[in-house]
C-alpha cells in the first residue's frame, strides 16, 4: 500500500468515528413531520431525509400504515393522522428492520395494532434484540384486506437487507418501495451486509417490483418518486456492481475502490463501514 493510500485510509477511519456518532443520534429528537396526500385515501407522512417515509391507506375500518418511523416520532405521526381521519391504526407494514422504519411499532402495538413484515426482518429483529416484533411474517407475498381495500405485500430476495418488503396498493397506482429504493444521489448506498443485504442481488429484486402495476412510488426515503425514476434507479445498482467487478478483476486496492464509490456513487463513510467489504467479496 502507497503512503498516500494509507493517510488517506486513516483519514477515512477517523472521519468513520464521526459519523457514526451523528448517526446514533438521529433518533433523540422527534422529527418535523407534514403529510402529503397522494390519492383521497392515501397519504405520506413525510420528513427530511431521515427517519423513513410512513406511507398511511386511510379506510372506514381503520389505518394502514407502511412503517412507523423511530420510537420518538409517534407521537408526530398520531399527530399528522389526527389531521386526516379519527380511526384507529390497525395495521402497521415493516418493509424491513431498520429502526427508523420500525421503531414506532411497540407503542402501536399497545394500541392494538398488528405488525407485519417478512420472516427475515424478524428474524433480524430478534437478532438485534429491537422491541415490538412482528405478529404476522410472510414469506413471498400477501394481502391485507382493510376496509374493502386491498394492500399487497411482495417479498422478492435481497437488496438493502434480506427481508425487504414493497407494498402495492393496486386500486391508487401507488408502490411503497422501502429502502429497496431511497430517492436522493438516485445511486444505491446503503447495502446492510449485516442485515442480509445483496448488491448484487439487488438488480433481480427490483426487476420483480418494476414489474408491479403502479405509476408513483414512495421512496423509503426522499421525495415522491415515478417508476421510471426507479427504473432508472436499477440500472444504477447494475453499473455499481459492473464498476465493482471490474476493478476487483484489474487488482484494484481496497482503498481504490472506496475512493471509487465515493467519487462515482456519492458513498460517505457509513456506506463504506456498512458495505465496502461485502461488494468487493460478492462482486468478483
Ligand atoms: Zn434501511
Amino acid at each position: 500500500m502507497r503512503k498516500s493510500s494509507v493517510v488517506r485510509l486513516f483519514a477515512a477511519v477517523f472521519a468513520l468515528g464521526a459519523l457514526f456518532t451523528a448517526y446514533t443520534q438521529f433518533g433523540n429528537q422527534p422529527s418535523k413531520l407534514n403529510t402529503i396526500k397522494l390519492k383521497d385515501d392515501l397519504y405520506v407522512i413525510h420528513n427530511d431525509f431521515v427517519p423513513g417515509n410512513t406511507t398511511a391507506l386511510i379506510t372506514n375500518d381503520g389505518v394502514l400504515l407502511v412503517d412507523d418511523k423511530f420510537d420518538i416520532d409517534h407521537a408526530g405521526i398520531l399527530a399528522e393522522l389526527k389531521k386526516i381521519t379519527d380511526k384507529p391504526v390497525k395495521y402497521i407494514i415493516n418493509t424491513h428492520h431498520h429502526g427508523d422504519h420500525s421503531g414506532g411499532n411497540a407503542k402501536f402495538q399497545a394500541m392494538d395494532a398488528k405488525v407485519v413484515a417478512s420472516q427475515e426482518a424478524r428474524e433480524q429483529m430478534v437478532i438485534a434484540n429491537q422491541p415490538g416484533l412482528p405478529d404476522i411474517v410472510i414469506e413471498h407475498h400477501a394481502h391485507i384486506f382493510l376496509g374493502g381495500k386491498n394492500v399487497a405485500l411482495y417479498h422478492y430476495g435481497r437488496s438493502h437487507t434480506n427481508g425487504d418488503v414493497v407494498v402495492l396498493f393496486p386500486a391508487d397506482r401507488v408502490l411503497a418501495a422501502g429502502d429497496m429504493y431511497t430517492k436522493g444521489d438516485d445511486v444505491p448506498e446503503l447495502i446492510d451486509y449485516s442485515g442480509g443485504g445483496s448488491a448484487v442481488e439487488w438488480p433481480s429484486t427490483l426487476r420483480s417490483a418494476l414489474q408491479l402495476d403502479f405509476d408513483t412510488v414512495v421512496p423509503g426515503h426522499g421525495p415522491m418518486a415515478t417508476k421510471q425514476e426507479m427504473a432508472a434507479y436499477r440500472e444504477s445498482t447494475m453499473r455499481l456492481v459492473a464498476r465493482v467487478r471490474e476493478m476487483n478483476r484489474a487488482k484494484k486496492s481496497k482503498v481504490d475502490i472506496a475512493m471509487m464509490l465515493r467519487t462515482e456513487f456519492h458513498w460517505a463513510d457509513l456506506h463504506l463501514a456498512r458495505g465496502l467489504n461485502g461488494v468487493i467479496e460478492e462482486a468478483q
